[in-house]
């Protein structure tokens, strides 16, 4: 009998024990009760290398339950090497059921992107984030970042957003753009476009941000305030749809729209496609355009 054979057969084998999960839900309930501020937690490694997502996978092992159906995507995509990997994981560890459909979703998990779909109070967003601290790019030194924190001290992001706008006409500030939450707390919003900043003022659902590498959490409750920090006369203003999607639908200034990302091709050109490949996929079976028989099933295991 070897080693192996000794060990009870379970059906999952849980890549986080229920100590450490314990520890992420406690530092959650922290973030949640102080909207924005960065709560350390004692990171743990995972399977996957820091700066893919292990923020994120701890802390969606965390909180989900047996009744929870988690969907994992990266740049919009469900189908991308790191999300199906992501998403085979939690679910062979957790036995939990996965879905690429965020209206079915109980949790998504993510990067890049905020799902076009408008989520509801019954549900949870778990941002990948790669840098936690949006005063990074004004200042290196620790205790000074805390005390401007503590102090709600932002004066450097301001002359650096200032600074921007003298330099270069418009805040050229596009990916995880600085907001302030609650009133209170300067965050940044992981690497989502501008596009996907709105939908968090105010949200119906939870907004759970976890740093793997930097070992930090931070949250945006339900109904709470998301402000773009921006100046009075310099309105915050969201990526414009200025393409048409290859699935024709998304016009620009039409009814239905969407973020779209440029796509090169093999001749040199370009085509635009929406970004959320799920949700133009739906559209695209609404209107009659795709059989939906003809979709390739995405759930996988690889
Ligand atoms: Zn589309």
């Amino acid at each position: 009998m070897t080693v192996l054979d000794a060990l009870p057969s379970v059906e999952h084998a849980a890549v986080l024990d229920e100590s450490s999960k314990r520890e992420i839900r406690r530092a959650i309930l922290t973030a949640i009760a102080v909207p924005g501020y960065q709560v350390p937690f004692g990171s743990r490694e995972m399977p996957v290398a820091r700066g893919w997502g292990s923020g994120g996978l701890q802390l969606t092992l965390a909180i989900v339950g047996p009744d929870d159906v988690v969907k994992v995507y990266d740049q919009g995509e469900d189908g991308g090497v790191n999300a199906a990997n992501l998403r085979r994981l939690i679910r062979r560890s957790e036995g939990v059921e996965t879905t690429t459909d965020p209206r079915q979703a109980t949790v998504i998990q993510t990067r890049h992107r905020v799902p076009e779909d408008e989520l509801r109070a019954d549900q949870t967003l778990v941002l990948q984030v790669p840098v936690p601290e949006p005063l990074r790019g004004v200042e290196r030194d620790m205790n000074e970042l805390r005390r401007m924190h503590a102090e709600g001290d932002y004066s450097k992001m301001w002359v650096s957003l200032y600074e921007d706008l003298v330099r270069n006409g418009v805040i050229t500030e596009t990916t995880g753009y600085p907001c302030l939450v609650g009133g209170r707390y300067v965050i940044a919003t992981t690497p989502i476009p501008r596009w996907d900043v709105p939908p968090l003022h105010q949200a119906a659902f939870l907004s759970l941000f976890s740093a793997g590498r930097e070992k930090r959490i931070y949250a945006i409750p339900p109904y709470t305030d998301v402000e773009p920090l921006t100046f009075e006369d310099v309105p915050f203003e969201v990526e414009k749809v200025s393409a048409r999607c290859r699935c024709g639908l998304v016009v620009p200034d039409g009814d239905l729209q969407s973020y779209q990302v440029e796509i090169p091709q093999q001749d040199g050109s370009s085509v635009w496609a929406c970004s959320d490949t799920d949700w133009c996929t739906r559209q695209r079976v609404e209107a009659g355009l795709l059989d939906p028989s003809a979709i390739t099933e995405t759930e996988v295991d690889l």
